[in-house]
Protein backbone atom coordinates (compact mmCIF):
# COMPACT_ATOMS: atom_id res chain seq x y z
CA UNK A 1 0.00 0.00 0.00
CA UNK A 2 1.05 3.35 -1.28
CA UNK A 3 1.12 5.83 1.49
CA UNK A 4 0.01 9.51 -0.53
CA UNK A 5 0.99 11.47 2.53
CA UNK A 6 2.94 14.30 0.44
CA UNK A 7 0.71 14.38 -2.73
CA UNK A 8 1.80 16.55 -6.28
CA UNK A 9 -0.87 18.78 -7.43
CA UNK A 10 -0.34 20.49 -11.02
CA UNK A 11 -2.38 22.22 -13.68
CA UNK A 12 -1.93 20.40 -17.41
CA UNK A 13 -3.87 20.89 -20.75
CA UNK A 14 -4.39 17.62 -22.25
CA UNK A 15 -4.96 17.93 -26.30
CA UNK A 16 -8.64 17.20 -27.48
CA UNK A 17 -7.74 18.55 -30.94
CA UNK A 18 -8.80 14.66 -32.19
CA UNK A 19 -12.04 15.11 -31.26
CA UNK A 20 -12.90 18.90 -32.10
CA UNK A 21 -13.40 20.68 -28.71
CA UNK A 22 -11.18 23.40 -26.54
CA UNK A 23 -8.80 21.46 -24.04
CA UNK A 24 -9.50 22.02 -20.91
CA UNK A 25 -7.10 22.39 -17.90
CA UNK A 26 -7.11 19.92 -15.84
CA UNK A 27 -5.75 19.07 -12.55
CA UNK A 28 -3.07 16.27 -11.53
CA UNK A 29 -2.67 14.25 -8.97
CA UNK A 30 1.25 12.64 -8.73
CA UNK A 31 2.78 10.96 -5.98
CA UNK A 32 6.43 10.82 -7.05
CA UNK A 33 6.55 9.39 -10.83
CA UNK A 34 3.46 8.15 -10.68
CA UNK A 35 -0.45 9.71 -11.94
CA UNK A 36 -2.50 9.27 -9.72
CA UNK A 37 -5.45 11.00 -10.86
CA UNK A 38 -5.14 13.26 -14.07
CA UNK A 39 -8.68 15.31 -13.67
CA UNK A 40 -9.60 15.65 -10.48
CA UNK A 41 -12.26 17.47 -11.44
CA UNK A 42 -13.53 15.87 -14.73
CA UNK A 43 -13.30 12.36 -12.54
CA UNK A 44 -17.24 11.19 -11.69
CA UNK A 45 -17.04 10.97 -8.23
CA UNK A 46 -20.41 9.80 -7.57
CA UNK A 47 -20.33 6.40 -8.77
CA UNK A 48 -18.01 3.12 -7.17
CA UNK A 49 -15.68 2.65 -8.92
CA UNK A 50 -14.60 5.78 -9.81
CA UNK A 51 -12.16 6.35 -13.01
CA UNK A 52 -9.38 8.38 -11.79
CA UNK A 53 -7.58 8.33 -15.33
CA UNK A 54 -10.13 9.45 -17.96
CA UNK A 55 -9.00 9.16 -21.43
CA UNK A 56 -6.90 12.31 -22.09
CA UNK A 57 -7.60 12.84 -25.96
CA UNK A 58 -11.88 13.07 -25.12
CA UNK A 59 -11.96 13.32 -21.44
CA UNK A 60 -15.20 11.31 -21.23
CA UNK A 61 -15.74 8.85 -18.45
CA UNK A 62 -15.31 5.32 -19.87
CA UNK A 63 -13.63 6.16 -22.99
CA UNK A 64 -10.53 4.75 -21.74
CA UNK A 65 -11.24 1.07 -20.19
CA UNK A 66 -9.00 1.38 -17.07
CA UNK A 67 -8.18 3.85 -14.71
CA UNK A 68 -10.29 2.66 -11.89
CA UNK A 69 -10.21 2.75 -8.58
CA UNK A 70 -12.60 1.90 -5.10
CA UNK A 71 -12.89 4.63 -3.05
CA UNK A 72 -13.58 3.98 0.98
CA UNK A 73 -12.68 5.81 3.96
CA UNK A 74 -11.43 3.79 7.41
CA UNK A 75 -10.72 5.54 10.49
CA UNK A 76 -9.13 8.83 9.31
CA UNK A 77 -7.65 7.36 6.06
CA UNK A 78 -9.03 7.55 2.43
CA UNK A 79 -8.64 3.99 0.85
CA UNK A 80 -8.19 3.74 -3.01
CA UNK A 81 -8.30 -0.21 -3.60
CA UNK A 82 -9.07 -2.68 -6.31
CA UNK A 83 -12.04 -1.47 -8.58
CA UNK A 84 -14.01 -4.75 -7.51
CA UNK A 85 -13.16 -7.97 -5.13
CA UNK A 86 -11.23 -9.30 -8.26
CA UNK A 87 -11.25 -13.36 -8.03
CA UNK A 88 -8.84 -15.25 -11.14
CA UNK A 89 -11.92 -16.26 -13.08
CA UNK A 90 -13.14 -12.10 -13.11
CA UNK A 91 -10.23 -11.30 -14.98
CA UNK A 92 -10.94 -10.50 -18.48
CA UNK A 93 -14.77 -10.39 -19.58
CA UNK A 94 -16.22 -7.05 -18.32
CA UNK A 95 -13.50 -6.05 -16.28
CA UNK A 96 -13.04 -2.54 -14.88
CA UNK A 97 -8.85 -2.49 -14.95
CA UNK A 98 -7.50 -1.09 -12.18
CA UNK A 99 -5.95 2.06 -12.38
CA UNK A 100 -1.90 3.03 -12.81
CA UNK A 101 -1.20 3.71 -8.83
CA UNK A 102 -3.35 0.12 -8.15
CA UNK A 103 -0.92 -1.84 -10.76
CA UNK A 104 2.23 -0.83 -9.52
CA UNK A 105 0.76 -0.54 -5.55
CA UNK A 106 -1.48 -2.25 -5.39
CA UNK A 107 -3.50 0.06 -3.02
CA UNK A 108 -3.55 3.53 -1.92
CA UNK A 109 -4.01 5.27 1.69
CA UNK A 110 -4.88 9.13 2.10
CA UNK A 111 -4.49 10.75 5.42
CA UNK A 112 -7.95 12.98 5.85
CA UNK A 113 -5.86 16.18 5.81
CA UNK A 114 -4.21 15.32 2.50
CA UNK A 115 -7.20 14.28 0.67
CA UNK A 116 -8.96 17.92 2.17
CA UNK A 117 -6.23 19.59 0.81
CA UNK A 118 -7.38 17.76 -2.85
CA UNK A 119 -10.77 19.65 -1.97
CA UNK A 120 -8.80 22.69 -2.30
CA UNK A 121 -7.28 22.37 -5.51
CA UNK A 122 -10.91 20.89 -6.95
CA UNK A 123 -14.10 21.36 -4.84
CA UNK A 124 -15.34 18.76 -7.31
CA UNK A 125 -13.05 15.89 -4.99
CA UNK A 126 -15.89 14.47 -2.47
CA UNK A 127 -15.74 15.42 0.87
CA UNK A 128 -14.35 13.09 3.50
CA UNK A 129 -17.31 12.66 5.69
CA UNK A 130 -19.40 11.84 2.13
CA UNK A 131 -17.40 8.95 1.35
CA UNK A 132 -18.66 5.14 1.95
CA UNK A 133 -17.06 3.72 4.64
CA UNK A 134 -14.88 0.76 3.44
CA UNK A 135 -16.04 -2.96 3.53
CA UNK A 136 -14.17 -6.08 4.40
CA UNK A 137 -13.79 -6.46 0.65
CA UNK A 138 -11.84 -2.88 0.05
CA UNK A 139 -10.15 -3.93 3.28
CA UNK A 140 -8.93 -7.16 2.11
CA UNK A 141 -7.60 -5.85 -0.59
CA UNK A 142 -5.83 -2.94 0.82
CA UNK A 143 -3.89 -5.86 2.48
CA UNK A 144 -3.38 -8.30 0.28
CA UNK A 145 -3.08 -7.07 -3.23
CA UNK A 146 0.73 -5.65 -3.64
CA UNK A 147 3.58 -5.62 -6.02
CA UNK A 148 4.45 -8.56 -5.84
CA UNK A 149 1.47 -10.17 -5.26
CA UNK A 150 -1.41 -11.29 -7.34
CA UNK A 151 -4.35 -8.98 -7.95
CA UNK A 152 -6.69 -11.82 -8.03
CA UNK A 153 -6.80 -12.59 -4.09
CA UNK A 154 -7.82 -16.15 -4.55
CA UNK A 155 -4.04 -16.80 -5.98
CA UNK A 156 -2.50 -15.75 -2.79
CA UNK A 157 -2.68 -18.41 -0.79
CA UNK A 158 -1.42 -20.68 -3.79
CA UNK A 159 1.13 -18.24 -4.11
CA UNK A 160 2.40 -18.32 -0.71
CA UNK A 161 2.06 -21.75 -0.76
CA UNK A 162 4.59 -22.32 -3.31
CA UNK A 163 6.89 -19.34 -2.42
CA UNK A 164 6.93 -18.47 1.61
CA UNK A 165 10.36 -19.42 3.12
CA UNK A 166 10.21 -17.85 6.40
CA UNK A 167 9.12 -15.29 8.22
CA UNK A 168 10.55 -13.10 11.27
CA UNK A 169 9.63 -15.11 14.28
CA UNK A 170 6.75 -17.33 13.29
CA UNK A 171 6.91 -20.91 11.30
CA UNK A 172 5.63 -20.78 7.83
CA UNK A 173 2.68 -22.99 8.81
CA UNK A 174 1.09 -20.57 11.64
CA UNK A 175 1.95 -17.91 8.97
CA UNK A 176 0.20 -19.22 6.43
CA UNK A 177 -2.88 -19.55 9.27
CA UNK A 178 -3.04 -16.06 9.77
CA UNK A 179 -3.42 -15.04 6.86
CA UNK A 180 -5.53 -17.51 5.74
CA UNK A 181 -7.64 -16.22 9.12
CA UNK A 182 -7.41 -12.45 8.13
CA UNK A 183 -8.59 -13.57 5.07
CA UNK A 184 -11.64 -15.61 5.89
CA UNK A 185 -12.37 -12.46 8.45
CA UNK A 186 -12.43 -9.46 5.47
CA UNK A 187 -14.61 -12.57 3.05
CA UNK A 188 -17.19 -12.78 5.87
CA UNK A 189 -17.79 -8.98 6.11
CA UNK A 190 -16.82 -8.33 1.99
CA UNK A 191 -20.21 -5.98 1.89
CA UNK A 192 -20.52 -4.81 5.11
CA UNK A 193 -19.16 -1.93 7.06
CA UNK A 194 -15.98 -3.15 9.20
CA UNK A 195 -15.02 -0.67 12.53
CA UNK A 196 -11.35 -0.33 12.68
CA UNK A 197 -8.46 2.02 12.40
CA UNK A 198 -4.94 2.46 11.11
CA UNK A 199 -2.63 2.58 13.60
CA UNK A 200 1.41 2.59 13.47
CA UNK A 201 3.55 0.05 14.98
CA UNK A 202 4.60 2.35 17.72
CA UNK A 203 1.63 3.75 18.84
CA UNK A 204 -0.11 0.04 19.34
CA UNK A 205 3.27 -1.43 21.05
CA UNK A 206 3.16 -3.92 17.97
CA UNK A 207 5.80 -5.71 15.81
CA UNK A 208 5.86 -5.94 12.15
CA UNK A 209 6.05 -9.66 11.22
CA UNK A 210 7.82 -9.74 7.73
CA UNK A 211 6.86 -12.98 4.69
CA UNK A 212 9.91 -14.00 2.84
CA UNK A 213 9.12 -15.28 -0.41
CA UNK A 214 12.08 -17.25 -2.17
CA UNK A 215 12.68 -14.58 -5.39
CA UNK A 216 13.99 -10.68 -4.96
CA UNK A 217 14.11 -9.05 -1.41
CA UNK A 218 11.30 -6.74 -3.00
CA UNK A 219 8.89 -9.29 -2.75
CA UNK A 220 9.20 -9.74 1.03
CA UNK A 221 5.88 -8.71 2.65
CA UNK A 222 5.34 -6.73 5.88
CA UNK A 223 1.88 -9.05 6.35
CA UNK A 224 0.95 -9.19 10.06
CA UNK A 225 1.96 -7.07 12.99
CA UNK A 226 1.79 -8.80 16.17
CA UNK A 227 0.01 -7.09 18.92
CA UNK A 228 -0.38 -8.90 22.41
CA UNK A 229 0.76 -12.06 21.29
CA UNK A 230 -2.05 -11.78 18.62
CA UNK A 231 -1.30 -11.03 15.06
CA UNK A 232 -3.40 -8.36 13.04
CA UNK A 233 -3.00 -7.39 9.10
CA UNK A 234 -0.65 -4.90 8.37
CA UNK A 235 -1.01 -2.66 5.30
CA UNK A 236 2.37 -1.90 5.36
CA UNK A 237 5.46 -1.16 7.81
CA UNK A 238 3.83 1.79 9.25
CA UNK A 239 -0.11 1.04 8.90
CA UNK A 240 -1.34 -1.77 11.32
CA UNK A 241 -5.27 -2.17 10.90
CA UNK A 242 -6.68 -2.94 14.79
CA UNK A 243 -10.22 -4.23 14.40
CA UNK A 244 -13.09 -2.63 16.37
CA UNK A 245 -14.52 0.43 17.35
ZN1 LIG B 1 -11.73 9.32 -25.41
Amino acid sequence: MLLCNQPIIDRWRPNFSSSGVADPIWTRLRYGKTVLCNSLEWADWSGNPVQVELCDFCGTAGCASGGYVHVSALGETVLWTMPNGVTETDIGEGQLFPATVIEEFGSVAFPVGVWESLRVAAPEVPTFGSLARADGGALRDAWAIGQSRPRAVDRLVPLLRECLVAADSLDIGDAMQWIEHWLRWFDERAASYVEGTLASPESTGSRIETLYFNGPGTADWAALAEVNGSFVPAFNSNHIFIPGG
